[in-house]
């Protein structure tokens, strides 16, 4: 069903005897979902319906367009004094598995292994408990001159809120910092759920939801972009996630600083909830749907593959998803959850994923708009930035550790 005026009349006489008719009455006529509407989407037994309705909402928006990027994860430390009950990537100091990087690891690391030019860079960590302010602050410079077309999309709002504390510095401070040192803009995580209820069994030392939504204020107030996201599938009910949603939609009402939404599916081995049972795929599916019509001042939400499968997100694309994330060289947070699936796809694979799904593959930068390459992949133009009129150096910089004939030569030289 396109969003023409036909589809729009296929659309509400495909609802004309459905419960969700007025549901779809609004969705066609762009009107707001409220609070017992998205109830209602988490209930619905007519799945079918509530996939036609997020895929015309998404067609609407970005017509055939299926958005990916290529990306690469940093995780400079997993030592994390938090605990949180969620959490099976993390290492309490002085447990087997932990470790840190020094700045030149990280940028070392951050230039090893890329099968394609990488065009953003996402660093997340744990809340390190002795690392200093200047860490964090050096780390983002040393990444900006090693990597300067590369997208920074670094630390979480709760790493904010750590990195200021650590600096004893205000959470503004510390944000126009990181930014000034080349920070980008930040991911959505720990948002979880933003109920207490919720975050007091799943991560009861993580900052409240309010306090995550006041730091995200802050960083969209300084012009930081940052995404957001929805930890589903613990303990939490279907209130609490419409509550999270509408939660979202309001900070987007007032700020519209949010790139794009990631529904995150909560992986339970190795956590401290076992026993827990995996959301299965159509409740992914259902929740990617729900958040696709809720969020109506949203432009993106994303099918984090990683953590649903391949498969899944590709089935995605077609129930709400307009955006698979991103190649995602190196993941290993959800991985020591226990996902089964690739640690990084290479752009082949993706624009495969996404054709098969009946998509057109579009290589986003992280403003959403094209990545422009050469025959042989190079990178030319990402993130307003314009690697033709910089040159190409193929050595990396004095003093670092090579890695040079890995890394796409457009960004190592730039
Ligand atoms: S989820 Fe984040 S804050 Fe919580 S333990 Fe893991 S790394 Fe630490």
């Amino acid at each position: 069903m396109t969003s023409s005026p036909e589809g729009v009349d296929r659309l509400l006489e495909r609802f004309a005897s459905s419960p969700l008719a007025p549901i779809a009455r609004k969705v066609a006529g762009k009107e707001r979902l409220s609070f017992e509407d998205g109830l209602a989407l988490f209930a619905t037994r007519d799945l079918h319906g509530l996939f036609a309705l997020a895929n015309f909402d998404r067609e609407r928006r970005h017509g055939n367009a299926g958005y990916y990027n290529v990306n690469r994860y940093l995780n400079p430390t997993n030592l994390c004094w938090v605990d949180c009950g969620l959490c099976a990537w993390a290492r309490r100091p002085g447990v087997e598995g932990g470790y840190t990087m020094a700045v030149e690891e990280a940028v070392s690391e951050a230039a090893s292994g890329w099968h394609d030019g990488v065009t953003e860079l996402h660093i997340v960590g744990g809340l390190h408990p002795t690392l200093p302010y200047s860490y964090y602050v050096d780390l983002m410079s040393a990444l900006r001159s090693r990597f300067p077309g590369v997208h920074l999309k670094a630390w979480t709002m709760v790493e904010l809120d750590w990195i200021a504390r650590v600096g004893k510095k205000t959470v503004a401070e510390a944000i126009a910092d990181l930014k000034a040192a080349g920070m980008d803009s930040c991911p959505g995580g720990g948002a979880e759920i933003f109920e207490k209820r919720v975050r007091n069994v799943i991560c009861a030392n993580k900052i409240t939801g309010e306090e995550w939504l006041q730091i995200a204020r802050e960083c969209h107030r300084q012009g930081v972009k940052t995404n957001v996201t929805m930890l589903y599938g613990s303990v939490e009910t279907a209130a609490d996630r419409v509550d999270h949603l509408v939660r979202i939609r309001e900070m987007q009402d007032e700020t519209g600083g949010f790139l794009g939404f990631i529904p995150l599916a909560f992986h339970p081995e190795g956590t401290q909830f076992p026993h827990l049972l995996a959301a299965g795929g159509l409740e992914d599916l259902r929740v990617i749907a729900v958040s696709r019509l809720m969020l109506d001042n949203l432009d993106h939400v994303k099918a984090y593959w990683v953590q649903i499968g391949e498969k899944l997100a590709e089935v995605a694309l077609q129930t709400g998803a307009d955006d698979l994330v991103g190649t995602v060289t190196e993941e290993t947070i959800t991985h020591a959850a226990g996902a089964r699936t690739e640690t990084g796809l290479s752009r082949l694979q993706m624009e495969k994923l996404i054709r098969d799904s009946g998509r057109e593959p579009f290589e986003r930068d992280a403003f959403y708009e094209r990545v422009v390459r050469d025959p042989d992949g190079r990178v030319l133009r990402a993130n307003r930035h314009d690697f033709t009129a910089t040159g190409r150096i193929a050595a990396p910089p004095a003093g670092l550790p090579s890695h040079s004939s890995e890394i796409d030569p457009a960004i190592a030289s730039s």
